[in-house]
């Protein structure tokens, strides 16, 4: 027990909870916390999980996914240019799963993994759950927190075995540019490394186009995972992917996922065959509107931050050194819950999800103004 015991809770997921019982006692409570989009579900996605119940599409499936969602997915990642047959593809239970399975399937005991901080909350401990060590890079404000090249050089060792990339990233915002990209696959193709690219907010970009690892990394290095959960707002449905051309790793994935889960949900598995045809232009663009208001009114009370590009987060300077501090006061006070920057490996910020309706974001840009000015 002792590396579960040493793990932390998701700091993101407590808060989270912290804020929706405030707000079942009755508080007007301003949650600007959450990682996942705000829409229902599109209808059509509902339908065909309706019309699995029906036909009794309840029974377990292939532990790999059902071959009409592989066939899919496939198609889909093709509209990307991104090339995946459906025997290189395992559904798992949303990107999470699919991420903790590459690692596990990957790692062993004492290799290294590198990862980009900021970062996401489940990253680390899920590298400790396999006793390997993550190595962590730090990006800087000043760098729009994308890494530089000697930045990463300098972390290679022998036991190197993985560089794990988030973009567009949770919780910066950032893109990462073609350029970045092509130096981190020119490293790790020319050490042997694996890169895990973790794309599952790829859709949700506001400013250019979206560059992703496929086609740069060796093809038997490249780990790619995807989800249905951010892109087609189906965060309960657990619905993601892995794909890799690499068939050790792939066939480690497939019975990693069928001794643990067997498979994932059956209705959801159904569903998702329609999500892969599914437009999602009008959130993004919804989505492309908050940023944009979030901007202004982040700019207008004096916050500090880079303009997201991408996902649904804008994160900025703690006004006061520690971030921890400050989002529990702002809790307290105002009743607004943000997530602090230490959650992500990175004192001293603080995340806000714009995955809210504006009326949202302006009650809760002018609470966070105002305790600012009482208090700041
Ligand atoms: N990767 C990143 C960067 C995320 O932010 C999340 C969800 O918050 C995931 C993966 C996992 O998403 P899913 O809900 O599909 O498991």
């Amino acid at each position: 027990m002792d590396i579960i015991d040493s793990i932390p809770t998701s700091k993101t997921l407590e808060i989270n909870a912290i804020a929706k019982k405030l707000k079942s006692q009755g508080k007007d409570i301003i949650n600007l916390t959450t990682g996942e989009p705000d829409f229902p579900t599109p209808e059509p996605i509902k339908e065909k999980a309706k019309e699995a119940l029906k036909n009794n599409f309840t029974k377990y499936t292939d532990s790999k996914g059902i071959y009409e969602l592989r066939e899919a997915i496939s198609t889909m990642l093709k509209g990307k240019g991104i090339y995946f047959s459906n025997d290189e593809i395992v559904v798992t239970n949303g990107g999470k799963q699919a991420i903790f399975n590459s690692i596990m399937s990957i790692l062993d005991k004492g290799d290294e993994i590198i990862l980009f901080s900021p970062l996401w909350v489940s990253y680390i401990p899920m590298v400790m759950l396999v006793g390997a060590e993550p190595v962590i890079v730090e990006t800087k404000f000043e760098n729009d927190f994308l890494p530089t090249k000697e930045d990463i050089i300098s972390k290679l060792t022998d036991k190197t075995k993985v560089i794990l990339i988030n973009s567009p990233n949770n919780p910066t915002g950032s893109v990462y540019s073609k350029e970045i990209l092509e130096e981190i696959a020119e490293i790790a193709n020319k050490n042997n490394i694996f890169v895990i690219a973790d794309e599952v907010y790829d859709s949700l970009v506001y400013d250019g186009s979206f560059t992703s690892l496929y086609g740069m990394v060796n093809e038997d290095l490249l780990i790619y995972v995807n989800a249905f959960s951010k892109a087609y707002s189906m965060t309960g449905w657990r619905i993601g992917f892995v794909a890799t051309k690499n068939e050790v790793v792939y066939r480690r994935i497939a019975k990693l996922q069928s001794h643990t889960t067997s498979s994932t949900n059956s209705i959801s598995q159904y569903a998702a065959i329609e999500a892969t045809v599914t437009d999602n232009s009008k959130m993004v663009e919804e989505f492309r509107k908050r940023r944009n208001f979030a901007v202004e009114k982040a700019k207008e009370i004096g916050l500090d931050f880079v303009n997201p590009k991408g996902a649904f987060y804008l994160f900025f300077k703690s006004p006061v050194e520690d971030d921890e501090a400050f989002c529990k006061e702002l809790l307290e006070k105002k009743l607004v819950a943000l997530v602090p920057g230490s959650a992500f490996n990175a004192n001293g910020f603080v995340r806000l999800s714009f995955a809210n309706s504006i009326e949202i974001l302006s009650e809760g840009f002018k609470r966070i103004g105002e305790f600012l000015k009482e208090n700041i």
